[in-house]
């Protein structure tokens, strides 16, 4: 029996694309060998690659004028290269949110200037700025914020208004989750294994004028300019996971585009926050405005009480519910392919579980 899997990451993938994956691993549609042992540079990884990159262009709406790729190295990788590429002698702005903008902004600060413009440090990272009112100087060499801290359990639900300033987002943990507008956008960037795929792969879409600022000095796989004019295959690409995102992309199509991923995150979000603003047992410590729609975290009245409930529910089903140990508690993360009906089995436990221990 398949369990219910609220792993943070890598994340749980539709069983449609499992079982597709393990029917072609070893003969890829009847060609006789497996993608996996196909060239990067050959007919066949070619037509993934090329639909691929086509279903992502649609389904996102990216317009001329950018360049997706993808590259290896995590979504980690992206910390250092966002700087090495974009800062140049100005000063690079970060919104400290949580322990992944956080970490970002530590590599910048290496790397050159950078003002935090906001941290949120003394909320216990709980709240974020408001998006319309963050006065960020129009020389700035750029902004940077992770829309979704899954830690924190906190998302922006609207995009910073930042002027003319060139915007940068780590969307790694809501990746594909809603509709985005691109074009306000210099460069989006996420490790697709909490949304979209195995791990392997970190998608980057890059604005292509900013792809003049690239230092010439930097060597060749650190500059976004190799890959934008390589199209992504300056070397050998994550060749697994490219073929998981391409299945993953046509599901999304099929349920509805981004429209349907956002009413699906909304529907299973609202089914544990209804329950959190209902009871004195569970608790959300995140500001209500920014509650994330794809890492839910919650506290119960105790440390073993949660340790309890991480424990039962495994014994139900119901699978990685502990929070990351760096804060404790626990979380639930709702990527999209976690079924509604897997939330449903968690709040009824949840409910059981509250009738025995509250
Ligand atoms: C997981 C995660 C990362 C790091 O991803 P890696 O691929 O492990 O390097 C960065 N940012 C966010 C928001 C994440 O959730």
């Amino acid at each position: 029996m398949r369990i219910h899997n609220f792993s943070a990451g890598p994340s749980t993938l539709p069983m449609e694309i499992l079982e597709a994956l393990q029917k072609d691993i070893v003969d890829y549609q009847g060609v006789g060998y497996s993608l996996i042992e196909a060239s990067h540079r050959g007919k066949v990884f070619d037509g993934i690659y090329n639909e691929t990159m086509d279903l992502l262009k649609e389904i996102m709406g990216i317009p001329a004028g950018y360049s997706p790729f993808f590259l290896g190295g995590g979504a980690t990788l992206q910390f250092a290269m966002i700087p090495m590429n974009f800062q140049g002698n100005g000063t690079a702005y970060y919104a400290k949110t949580g322990t992944w903008s956080n970490k970002a902004t530590d590599d910048a600060q290496k790397l050159g200037k950078v003002v935090v413009a906001f941290d949120g440090k003394d909320s216990n990272y709980s709240t974020l700025p408001d998006p319309h009112q963050l006065e960020i100087p129009q020389d700035a060499s750029y902004f940077y914020y992770c829309s979704n801290e899954t830690i924190g359990g906190i998302q922006w639900q609207e995009v910073p208004e930042v002027g003319n300033v060139p915007l940068i987002v780590d969307t790694s943990s809501d990746f594909l989750s809603r509709p985005i507008d691109v074009e306000k956008f210099s460069l989006i960037y996420g490790g697709v294994q909490k949304n979209l795929a195995p791990a392997g792969a970190t998608l980057v879409i890059v604005k292509d004028e900013m792809l003049e600022r690239c230092p010439d000095t930097l060597p060749a796989y650190l500059s976004y300019k190799t890959h934008a004019k390589a199209k992504g295959l300056y070397n050998t690409p994550p060749v697994f996971s490219i073929w998981a995102v391409n299945l993953m992309l046509k599901w999304i199509k099929k349920n509805g585009g981004l429209v349907g991923m956002q009413q699906r995150a909304e529907e299973k979000a609202a089914l544990l926050y209804d329950l959190f603003d209902s009871s004195s047992f569970y608790r959300n410590p995140v500001d209500a405005k920014y509650r994330s729609r794809m890492n839910v975290v919650f506290r119960l009245p105790s440390e073993e009480l949660e340790a309890k409930f991480v424990a039962e529910a495994l014994n139900e089903g119901l699978s990685a519910l502990k929070g990351h140990k760096s804060v404790g508690g626990c979380r639930a993360s709702i990527y999209n392919a976690l079924e509604k009906s897997s939330v449903e089995t968690l709040v009824a436990f949840m409910r059981e579980f509250e009738r025995r221990n509250g």
